[in-house]
């Protein structure tokens, strides 16, 4: 058995990648990293002939070995079919002078789709070979969008179950709909009073209890995670930077082998995360721009090579980035610090009993060789999305538009630019429908969506437009401390 995987926070005990997947967490609280990743590049003659589907069997059977080429092509056939409405996957379109990569085209119209409607089948291949046939319960705390993304990439996956925690009254009307009209016998939903830190927190305690684990385990249950934390939620990822890449060089924008940019609208740092694997392998990337919105502890990170928490919370028109605590950013400090688990683990200590935590010169240099990073607040947010559907004629959500609002804000440094874009408009219609000056006041999502409709003779996606139908399924609300209690009583129901 191939050794590939080990915890950010100390490196004696090694897993496989389907292991890995499983577990979600390392057992030290620390994310499961791979030394392989730096001594791997992929050939961009294959990746620019390839087509979306051939880069993911490519990306995933480097990244995840253990799994067999069969497994991978039907994972990638699964999880890339007809749910999706393009087969792109992720287009990329022109944005002005610069490019804009659609990763909203999944079942549920935000980019995690890329990952979710993977991650249950490589879980699932997983389960049979390296799980003991053992039930998977997916535990999961969302901002918004990876709620409803995981509740439709593992509704009614033999062997696994899906519990999703959201900060009530702090997502969407529309994404909160998404999530409390999922169907399936697997799927459990609940509302937490607080905000998504406090629901991620209540998570991360559930997975770090050894009696909570022995409990489940009696009833041959573990609990995994589908949060971006989990590598089968990274490793996906990572195949649209290679395609966009191809997809540019196709289109004649750029020499094969001239580096281009990104710019990505980021929360949990998962997804610009995936960009850095996709350069540790081999892609030409210049610089990977980190665009935050008012909760900008990340801007003042790159900048200063402090990171400090200690901040008031804001709720803005780009929830899904409302997030204090990037988690993910704990395996770039990994790579950074050359893999020394100690200081990791120490820098983790600090952020847990202080709250802060400042890396040192030498991982700051080679940070900035990377990345780069820039913020937008509302205002700056709702302009952005006015003048690009103004000036561009391209409709864009709050997210996307905090990553435009950062390009828009920096010179060009000559090298193609491309922004990922990572929910459909609609999801947000309301906020967009007033950044393009609309009075939205009394109106509700579905009249939003309707209104946007007609301003901009674009069409809304019919999973979202068909939502005003469905039936409330999911009413529970609760607090973090009675967290745990709905997540085994979930597992009674859903693996009796
Ligand atoms: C999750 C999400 C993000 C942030 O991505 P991270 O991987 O958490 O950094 C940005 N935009 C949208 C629409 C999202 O759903």
């Amino acid at each position: 058995m191939e050794t590939l995987y080990h915890s950010t926070r100390s490196n004696t005990e090694t897993y496989t990648s389907k292991r890995a997947i499983l577990t979600g967490i390392a057992p030290d609280g620390g994310l499961f990293v791979s030394d392989q990743i730096s001594r791997t590049s992929l050939d961009l003659t294959v990746v620019c002939g390839n087509d979306y589907h051939a880069n993911a069997r490519l990306v995933l059977g480097t990244l995840l070995p253990d799994y067999t080429p069969d497994e991978i092509a039907s994972c990638v056939e699964g999880a890339y079919g007809s749910q999706w409405d393009t087969h792109a996957i992720t287009p990329l379109t022109p944005l002005g002078n610069d490019w804009l990569l659609e990763l909203y085209h999944g079942p549920t119209c935000a980019f995690k789709d890329v990952a979710l409607q993977m991650l249950p089948r490589l879980m699932s291949a997983a389960r049979h070979t390296a799980g003991g046939g053992r039930n998977v319960m997916i535990l999961t705390a969302t901002s918004g969008d990876t709620g409803k993304a995981a509740l439709d990439g593992f509704a009614d996956v033999e062997g696994t179950g899906v519990t999703v925690f959201y900060p009530d009254g702090k997502v969407s009307d529309v994404q909160r709909l998404q999530m409390v009209t999922q169907r399936g016998g697997n799927v459990a939903v609940c509302g937490i009073r607080g905000n998504f830190d406090d629901a991620q927190t209540g998570v991360k305690k559930i997975f770090s209890d050894p009696e909570v684990a022995a409990r489940l385990l009696a009833n041959n249950t573990v609990l995994s995670s589908a949060n971006s934390i989990n590598v089968g939620r990274l490793v996906p990822q990572v195949t649209y930077y290679f395609d966009a890449y191809a997809q540019l060089v196709r289109a004649g924008a750029v020499a094969q082998g001239d580096p281009i940019d990104f710019c990505v609208p980021t929360g949990n740092f998962g997804d610009v995360l995936a960009g850095f694997y996709a350069k540790q392998i081999g892609l030409p990337v210049g610089k990977l721009i980190v665009a935050s919105n008012a909760n900008n502890v990340l801007t003042d990170f790159i900048t200063t090579g402090t990171y400090d928490r200690r901040r008031p919370f804001h709720k803005t028109i780009s929830p899904s980035m409302d997030i204090l605590v990037s988690s993910n950013l704990e395996r770039l400090l990994y790579y950074l610090s050359g893999g020394d688990c100690e200081l990791v683990a120490a820098y983790m200590r600090d952020l847990s009993q202080t709250g802060a935590y400042t890396v040192s010169s030498d991982m700051m240099e080679k940070l900035r060789q990377t990345f780069d990073c820039g913020f937008a607040d509302d205002d700056a947010t709702r302009r952005t999305i006015h003048t690009t559907w103004d000036e561009l004629g391209v409709l864009i959500d709050t997210h996307t538009a905090v990553g435009k609002a950062v390009v828009d804000a920096r010179a060009s440094e000559g090298r193609p630019r491309v922004c990922l874009s990572t929910a459909s408009p609609y999801k947000f219609s309301s906020d967009v429908l007033a950044a393009l000056g609309a009075n939205t006041q009394g109106m509700d999502g579905f009249a939003c969506m309707d209104e946007l409709a007609r301003r901009t003779g674009t069409v809304a996606p019919a999973q979202l437009s068909g939502l005003r139908d469905a039936a409330e399924l999911h009413t529970d609300v609760c607090d973090q401390d009675k967290m745990c209690a709905f997540v085994e009583s979930a597992c009674a129901r859903v693996f009796s």
